[in-house]
């Protein structure tokens, strides 16, 4: 898959993932007791979204011609190189 195609999809999960969690703690805070079971799913699909897009960036977001990981120290970086760091191909 192309690399910048991966980091949208990858930002697109781990920010959707984000704003369920916002959404579960605002929906808490609002409704206290009335509504837990919806916090509870909203709460575990923000979670399964976030770890989702993290698994993901892991396995994506690497150089096409040497295989490198283009992940800044396991953080999922805001915009990807022109070049690979580590071989300095062109990245697509
Ligand atoms: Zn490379």
């Amino acid at each position: 898959m192309d690399c910048r195609r991966a980091l949208k999809i990858v930002h697109g999960l781990f920010y959707g993932g984000a704003g369920i969690l916002l959404l579960a703690i605002l929906t808490l805070s609002l409704f206290r007791a009335a509504l837990v079971p919806l916090v509870i799913i909203l709460s575990v699909l923000g979670i399964v979204s976030a770890a989702a897009a993290i698994l993901l960036g892991c396995r994506w977001l690497r150089c096409p011609r040497c295989g490198a990981s283009l992940l800044l120290g396991g953080r999922i970086p805001s915009s990807l190189p022109n070049f690979c760091p580590a071989c300095g191909a062109p990245l697509a």
